[in-house]
């Protein structure tokens, strides 16, 4: 299924404050689960300008074999072809998992005017857990940031498929020749 087609073009009218960003936040976890799908970590990103979808991204890295491939990426190259500009001064991003520190600097390149996430990322976190770069005062432009998003969502989302991959990973070192890491039988 094509991403536009689970993502509303548009919030709905008198959307606004807490309700505006778990709507967006809601259809970011919907991507989300498109890169679990493909056996990607599921996190889902997506840009809005005003009212207004502008793109949609979710991780692709294993799939396109591209490390820059987080879900940001994909959204914020969709969303600058989209408007025809590498500068996105009145864009928001909402993604389900805190930036790591490659999607942060690229947020303030792209001089987005907010960012919105769902789950904390204590390990590579850079808009406030380990690092804070999307509001850092040495830089020449500054994030808004707004954490915790339908949080407990988000990070259910992610820690049940770490949970699975586990599984399927003792499963694969206790029968190797049984199973593939999808967790079927081989003929
Ligand atoms: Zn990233």
């Amino acid at each position: 299924m094509e991403s536009k087609d689970i993502v509303p073009s548009y919030c709905p009218p008198g959307l606004a404050g807490e309700e505006r960003d778990s709507f967006w936040m809601s259809h970011a976890i919907d991507l989300a689960a498109q890169a679990e799908a493909l056996g990607e970590v599921p996190v889902g990103a997506l840009v809005v300008k005003g009212d207004a979808l502008i793109s949609t991204g979710y991780n692709q890295s294993i799939t396109c074999h591209d490390p820059s491939a987080h879900a940001e990426i994909v959204a914020l190259r969709k969303a600058g072809e989209k408007l025809n500009n590498y500068r996105l001064p009145e864009c928001e991003l909402y993604v389900t998992l805190e930036p790591c520190a490659m999607c942060a600097t690229a947020m303030v390149h792209a001089r987005l005017k907010r960012v919105i996430f769902g789950a904390l990322d204590p390990k590579t976190g850079s808009a406030g857990s380990l690092l804070n770069l999307v509001d850092y005062s040495a830089f020449n432009h500054q994030l808004h940031i707004k954490s915790g998003v339908l949080a407990t969502e988000c990070s259910t989302q992610l820690s049940q498929f770490f949970k699975k991959r586990r599984e399927q990973h003792r499963l694969l070192k206790k029968f190797p020749h049984r199973l593939h890491l999808d967790g079927k039988k081989s003929d």
